[in-house]
């Protein structure tokens, strides 16, 4: 246990405490909604530079897109009509005088589990949602980002209502104890193993759960494929935070012949972003912890005894950063391709055909995203017929993650449920569905 760590013996009254402020109705009023949502902006607005700071403290990179990310999702709820609970959806009646609708009720008391490569975007967007939507929540931030964590600590209470908002903080014991207790929503996202543990504990109270896990995202390149395109965002996508994204390209599947020119490309962004050795440059993130370190270094080292590798390599222990790296010729029985890398390392398998890519990613559990580069629409149809992933992005990496318009979310191993924008307040909503009948007809 931490020094910073909630006592656990304090947590079932948090919990309680949390039911009891929904229980009292307060957090459907549409003011009150409106004003967390505004404190929550203003918590975020007001404290820029400190949140850099913490992720740059947690990840050695500077965050441009966390932060701005986050204000646009919060940005984003607080300009939608949150007056949604009045705004019924009427349907036909059986009856002409019947009154038949679906309002959208709050879930309730929701728990909120974040994960440390987001620590702010993970944790504070899901809030958002809950927030709008007229719940209590309790948000639990990875204790991996350790200066994220603490500056949420003192952030959350001095800015939220500490009867609506409440944060916990620690790592498994800690939310192995929070998950001992009722919660109406409990929304995940890390791991697929501890994603497992999540809904094991809430079938206990037959909690309904949100899980935004990883996997393993493939990104197909075509024949046909603009290769500078390919190269810009698969590079960008690789190296920033490192690659430990959710959504980083984790291997490639690509026609030997375009390789040279890819890999080259690939590196002229790399070199253009940081210079000659990432691993010294100081906007480069570093891996979180010295436990994932060791596993990325050990990973490649055995993936270049398996197959080539063709870029990188170079590591410095002492900041904890990996040079982004290219592997080729990696086979599907490779160490590599067993589990998500969630680091800098590019495995490239030589893939011929959309029929071999579909065959090989359909013998995957489903990705969080898939990525294809065509220019062929007939290719684009037939994956989205053949294969099922969280969301697709053509011709870029994570564009269905960056336009909030559309519902973020993994299926399978990947996750179920999803947010952002209106989604948010769906999933930290209940659709009840009411007839009103005329009692004398
Ligand atoms: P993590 O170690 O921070 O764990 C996530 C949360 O689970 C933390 O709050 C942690 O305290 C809690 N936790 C850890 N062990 C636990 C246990 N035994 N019992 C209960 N709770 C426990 O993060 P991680 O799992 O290393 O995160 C990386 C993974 O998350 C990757 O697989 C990545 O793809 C995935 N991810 C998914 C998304 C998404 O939006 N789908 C976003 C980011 C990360």
């Amino acid at each position: 246990m931490g020094p910073d760590y909630t006592p656990v013996e304090a947590i079932p009254k948090i919990v309680d405490d949390s039911r009891k402020t929904f229980q009292s109705h307060r957090t459907q009023s549409l003011k009150v909604r409106k004003e967390q949502i505004a404190a929550l902006e203003r918590l975020v607005v007001e404290n820029e530079d400190a949140i850099n700071n913490a992720i740059h403290a947690d990840l050695g990179r500077r965050s441009t897109f966390e932060f701005g990310t986050l204000i646009e999702a919060i940005r984003a709820l607080k300009n939608h009509d949150m007056d949604f609970q009045t705004k019924d959806q009427h349907e036909k009646g059986e009856k002409e005088a019947d009154k038949a609708f679906v309002r959208l009720s709050p879930k309730g008391n929701v728990l909120i589990i974040g994960a440390w490569n987001f620590p702010f975007l993970l944790t504070l967007e899901p809030l958002a949602g809950a927030i709008a939507a007229g719940n209590t929540a309790i948000i639990k931030p990875s204790e991996l980002a350790v200066h994220s964590m603490r500056l949420m600590m003192q952030l959350v209470p001095k800015y939220m209502d500490k009867s609506i908002v409440q944060i916990v903080t620690g790592g498994a014991k800690e939310t192995g104890a929070l998950l001992q207790e009722r919660f109406d929503h409990i929304f995940y996202t890390g791991g697929t193993e501890v994603g497992r543990i999540v809904m094991q504990a809430a079938a206990k109270h037959l909690t309904p759960v949100t899980l935004e896990l990883g996997g393993k995202c493939p990104v197909i390149i075509a024949k046909d494929a603009d290769l500078q395109k390919a190269a810009m965002a698969i590079a960008g996508w690789k190296s920033t935070n490192s690659g430990q994204i959710c959504l980083a390209p984790d291997y490639l599947l690509c026609p030997k012949e375009l390789q040279p020119a890819l890999i080259q490309q690939m590196i002229g962004v790399w070199h253009h972003l940081y210079g000659e050795n990432p691993t010294d440059h100081d906007d480069y993130a570093h891996v979180i912890n010295q436990r994932h370190f060791e596993r990325l270094v050990t990973l490649m080292e055995m993936t270049k005894k398996e197959s080539k590798m063709v870029h990188g390599g170079r590591t410095n222990p002492a900041r904890l950063t990996i040079e982004p790296t290219v592997f080729t010729g990696v086979k599907l029985t490779d160490t590599i391709m067993k589990d998500e890398i969630f680091g800098p390392l590019l495995p490239i398998i030589d893939c011929e055909s959309m029929d071999e890519a579909i065959k090989i990613i359909n013998t995957t559990e489903y990705p969080l995203s898939l990525f294809m580069y065509t220019e062929d629409d007939a290719n684009v149809q037939r994956v989205l017929n053949e294969t099922r992933s969280g969301g697709v992005s053509v011709n870029d990496i994570a564009a269905n993650f960056t336009n909030a318009a559309l519902p973020f979310g993994g299926c399978g191993n990947s996750g179920m449920g999803a947010y952002h924008g209106r989604y948010s307040i769906e999933t930290f909503s209940h659709r009840r569905a009411v007839v009103v009948r005329k009692s004398h007809l």
